[in-house]
């Protein structure tokens, strides 16, 4: 199988760019994760220097505000932020799902309604797929959306686990709008559910949207994942993603390509989580001494550290490869779901081999690893957990080689 070229090498953009956030992320999120993790509270003087980095606005074209960079560069600064803090990438992983949908598929009026503030940060956005009763069998989706008098539509049921419930004010929700459509996913819409950041009861003309209290998790703290009640929240036809006409029983299909940027980014993020976790064994392995020399003089260790960083390379250019096929155009479902598949494995293999080298001290607070140990298993999970990922993988395979 021909594979495509992917390059560790940034161009000079790409290199000042990783640098102003490699900076920022030694400065400002690795000092102050260990506090918001702790405290498991939403990390806001964080958020609110993205902003002014522009972070937000990364993929959103120049003339809505943003900087009009391309998904390479968005995965580079994605594992940046997650060397410092998973949590961190969260809060604008999900904002840039929400940006991207709206560029391909958006209608004018929708382009122009919200990119320009998604641009500043000032409105943040959330998808939401995912309910109590399923995750990857996405085509089992039970939240309902009928068109009602007035044009608005009405949408009834309850989504889970989704990230930034609480403070985003826009949800990009995938609901059933045609329940005897064949197959399934041809009768599944997504509306753009505009809400009120922060709020839990929502009132007025966002009213029958309720955010219930965060979910308590493991690991991925400071950034809240909750549940969303639909319960007669009417949402204007105007806010069907691509109009009424063009978008109607059209979400499945959208979605679905948001989740091939969103694979490559999650990749992203075991990248970043899997070089942190390295550069911490390289430091403990040097400074902690067994048998009268320092750990890493010894083989085992050293084998650690190769395996690890050998990972780690391989991850990081599946990413790339995956990123720079999409910039370029191509169809890159099965080098995403690679790239997502391996990276988020690679994370969490180095996250527990980095904890082995540190011994008992990596099981105690005191050490950065037992933060990302508990982070590292959520990118197992996220998108498409590894088993979807490799029939994902499988399909194509069996698709593109077909006898
Ligand atoms: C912290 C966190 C944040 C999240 N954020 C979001 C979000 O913002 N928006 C959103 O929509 N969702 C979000 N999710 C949900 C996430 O996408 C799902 O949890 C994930 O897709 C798995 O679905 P599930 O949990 O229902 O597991 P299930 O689908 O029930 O799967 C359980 C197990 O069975 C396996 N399995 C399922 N089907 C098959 C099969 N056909 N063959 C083999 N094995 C199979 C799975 O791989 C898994 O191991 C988030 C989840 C977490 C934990």
């Amino acid at each position: 199988m021909a594979l495509a070229p992917a390059s560790l090498e940034p161009t000079d953009e790409q290199k000042a760019i990783i640098e102003m956030v490699r900076q920022f992320t030694d400065e400002q999120i690795i000092p102050n994760a260990e506090h918001y993790d702790g405290a498991d509270e939403y990390p806001e003087p964080i958020v609110e220097q993205l902003k002014e980095l522009g972070l937000f606005g990364i993929t959103i074209p120049e003339e809505y505000g943003g900087l009009g960079l391309d998904l390479t560069t968005y995965v580079m600064v994605v594992e940046e932020l997650s060397r410092g803090w998973i949590s961190i990438s969260g809060v604008i992983n999900t904002h840039f799902i929400g940006s991207y949908l709206l560029l391909k598929y958006g209608s004018d009026e929708q382009r122009q309604k919200y990119l320009p503030r998604m641009a500043t940060g000032e409105i943040r956005a959330a998808f939401s797929l995912s309910e109590p009763e399923l995750g990857s069998d996405v085509q089992a989706i039970k939240t309902s959306a009928k068109k009602v008098d007035g044009g608005a539509y009405e949408i009834n049921g309850q989504k889970m686990w989704v990230t930034n419930g609480l403070m985003s004010d826009l949800v990009f929700v995938l609901v059933k709008t045609d329940p005897d459509a064949q197959p399934r996913h041809k009768g599944f819409t997504c509306f753009i559910t505009e809400k009120a950041p922060g709020v839990s009861e929502n009132t007025g003309e966002y009213a029958g949207l309720t955010v219930p209290p965060k979910i308590k998790k493991m690991g991925y703290k400071g950034v809240e994942s909750t549940e969303l009640v639909y319960d007669g929240y009417k949402c204007p036809a105007d806010n069907v993603l691509g109009g009424e006409e063009a978008g109607l029983n059209k979400g499945f299909a959208q979605m679905m390509d948001a989740l091939e940027v969103g694979r490559a980014n999650v990749a992203a993020r075991g990248v970043g989580l899997a070089q942190r976790a390295l550069e911490l064994a390289l430091r403990y392995s040097q400074e902690r001494r067994a048998f009268g020399k320092p750990s890493a003089e010894h083989q085992a260790i050293q084998f650690k550290l190769a395996d690890m960083a050998t990972q780690l390379d391989a991850a990081r250019l599946l990413t790339r490869r995956a990123a720079q096929m999409k910039d370029a155009g191509d169809r890159s479902d099965m080098e995403a779901g690679m790239a997502k598949l391996f990276a988020s494995e690679t994370a969490r293999y180095c996250a527990e081999e980095c904890l082995r080298i540190h011994g008992g001290y990596g099981y105690s607070k005191e050490y950065e690893i037992e933060r990302i140990y508990r982070d590292a298993p959520l990118l197992l999970i996220g998108e498409g957990t590894s088993e979807i990922q490799k029939m994902v993988i499988g399909k194509k395979l069996l698709q593109r080689h077909k006898l």
